[in-house]
């Protein structure tokens, strides 16, 4: 379970995130909305422990393990894990190689290659002339052989057309379901949710939490209303 209790986050000395809770439990999705510069992101980095991200106060805990301390490494061991948005390219390193790093169980690593349609990639050097939804999906590969407890996912609909949303929405929320795992999703553009029940939504406003509630009915909210109205907080379906 993750507790994100009243944090304040800064970074470079600047205030982002100005008293945020959150909480998910095992194998609740969040959604999470909010206009660009609202502190979506600073949200994510933090939980993560993303060096810069100074939690000046509040707490943050991880199945009752505190991780306000706690490096990213540790973080990870704990059962989080991050799709980064811009991955580097890894010359000399063959997707497949750093995918047996990740899990000992070959057919594991040919058969989720397969459904991300990337068998063709395995023997290639790591995001190397890959195109904006093979990183996508190669960077979901990785992170879903990882087998995180807490998936955090900052738009993972940017640059990938809507089929290989699709595809990986499939593939993540039939992981999700299978491991009994929970996720953070941020998206923009709302297309995830065609693929990913989200259990609850939240929007983010001026680095607050302004309102929330059932994913499709906040997101229907913002599209006919914008994020002015969740601005002043005349959202409905906030709950
Ligand atoms: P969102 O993801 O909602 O678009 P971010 O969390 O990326 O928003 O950013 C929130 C605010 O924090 C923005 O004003 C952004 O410029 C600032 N910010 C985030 N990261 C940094 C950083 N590393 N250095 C300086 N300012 C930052
Ligand atoms: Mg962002």
């Amino acid at each position: 379970m993750l507790e994100v209790k009243n944090i304040k986050v800064s970074v470079e000395s600047k205030p982002i995130l100005h008293g945020v809770s959150v909480d998910l439990k095992e194998n609740e999705v969040m959604v999470l909305f909010g206009p660009n510069g609202s502190g979506k992101s600073t949200l994510i980095k933090a939980v993560m422990g993303f060096s810069g991200y100074n939690i000046t106060s509040g707490s943050i805990s991880f199945n009752g393990k505190e991780l306000n301390s706690l490096s990213i490494d540790e973080r990870v061991k704990l059962g989080i894990g991050i799709m980064y948005q811009h991955p580097p390219k890894i010359r000399g390193i063959r997707l497949r190689q750093l995918a047996g790093f990740l899990s000992k169980d070959k057919d594991e690593i040919e058969n989720l290659a397969e459904k991300l349609s990337l068998k063709d990639h395995l023997d290639r050097e790591i995001n190397l002339g890959f195109s904006g939804g093979e990183i996508k999906r190669a960077e979901l590969f990785q992170l879903i052989l990882q087998k995180p407890r807490l998936f955090l996912l900052d738009e993972p609909e940017s640059g990938v057309d809507i089929e290989n949303v699709s595809i990986m929405g499939k593939v993540l929320s039939t992981h999700l379901k299978e491991y009994w795992a929970q996720a953070l999703i941020i998206t923009h553009t709302g297309y995830i949710l065609d693929h990913i029940d989200g259990n609850k939504s939240c929007v983010m406003v001026d680095g607050h939490i302004s309102c929330s509630g059932k994913p499709r009915e906040i997101f229907k909210f913002i599209q006919e209303n914008g994020y002015d109205k969740c601005r002043e907080c005349k959202c409905p379906v906030s709950s």
